[in-house]
């Protein structure tokens, strides 16, 4: 089965975001569960809990369908005691978070040099961190996003997130999530057939489709290889529909979580349609 969707607003309420979801025709969200912009949140009562809980049940969302996404401020590799240790603590209450609320996945970003250490170094720091929460929380995944490379931001090669994945002691635990702009932007290009298929044959030979806990449906703006982070509409950008059809038609990509995070969220209920519809759905 194809769970499609796009990243919500949770705004007012958790609850608030399977409603939005359901109101623009998705089979699967994405969510910030507390404010992306915040290191740290008040504990989520049972309250918020509970309903979150029965707004999935009412509009039909289960763990697998669901993506939540952590703080943009969180970087697991950061070179500095201090920066590091808080996110270490945040990245762990943001786990434990999604447990309380029967999710079973979060995604990050894995982290930054800042160009304070080698590549290798923040490699092993994230590692270390996954394994760090992964020993203080139960029942949620790590589930690694790979990025466009931007600035010092590693997770731009399929190579990366097999290294952190090497070095994660619960395999069961830790995953990726693709987004199809930063794979574009870090040098891989899907545009065309040949290109799809190369690229994801690289990819289940270097990481490995068994660990794909999610993917974000990006087009992009700026040209392969660019390592510039900037979403575009689907079909809108270089990369064209033809990579989000070869998708739609592929089972390696069934029963986990497909999100948009283009930048136009008043087109999402039509490229949400456009890709049931490849999907045949
Ligand atoms: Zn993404
Ligand atoms: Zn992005």
């Amino acid at each position: 089965m194809k769970y499609i969707g796009a990243h919500v607003s949770a705004s007012g309420s958790l609850a608030n975001a399977p409603k939005n979801a359901h109101e623009i025709g998705a089979t699967a969200f994405a969510l910030f569960t507390k404010n992306q912009r915040q290191w740290m949140a008040k504990p989520l009562t049972s309250a918020e809990i509970a309903e979150f809980k029965d707004s999935c049940a009412k509009y039909g969302y289960g763990p697998q369908q669901i993506l939540p996404h952590d703080s943009y401020l969180i970087n697991l590799g950061n070179p500095t005691d201090e920066g590091l240790g808080k996110s270490r603590a945040a990245f762990i209450d943001e786990m434990a978070r999604c447990g309380a609320l029967g999710l079973d996945r979060l995604n990050f970003h894995p982290g930054s040099h800042l160009g304070a250490i080698s590549e290798e170094e923040c490699l092993n720091l994230i590692a270390e961190s996954i394994n760090l929460a992964l020993s203080k929380t139960e029942g949620v995944t790590a589930v690694i996003e790979n990025t466009a490379g931007q600035g010092s931001n590693l997770g731009y090669k399929f190579e990366h997130l097999a290294y952190i994945i090497d070095r994660v002691e619960d395999k069961a635990r830790v995953g990726v999530c693709i987004d199809t702009c930063h794979s574009f932007a870090g040098g891989y290009d899907l545009s065309t057939e040949e290109g799809f298929k190369r690229v994801f044959d690289e990819f289940d030979k270097v990481v490995g489709f068994s660990y794909l806990r999610g993917m974000h449906l990006n087009d992009a703006k700026k040209g392969v290889g660019s390592r510039v982070d900037r979403h575009e509409v689907l079909g809108s950008g270089i990369i064209g529909w033809n990579a989000f059809k070869m998708i739609m038609e592929d089972s390696r990509f069934d029963n986990i979580p497909l999100i948009l995070e283009t930048p136009e969220p008043e087109l999402w209920p039509q490229e949400i349609a456009t890709l049931k519809g490849y999907a045949g759905l």
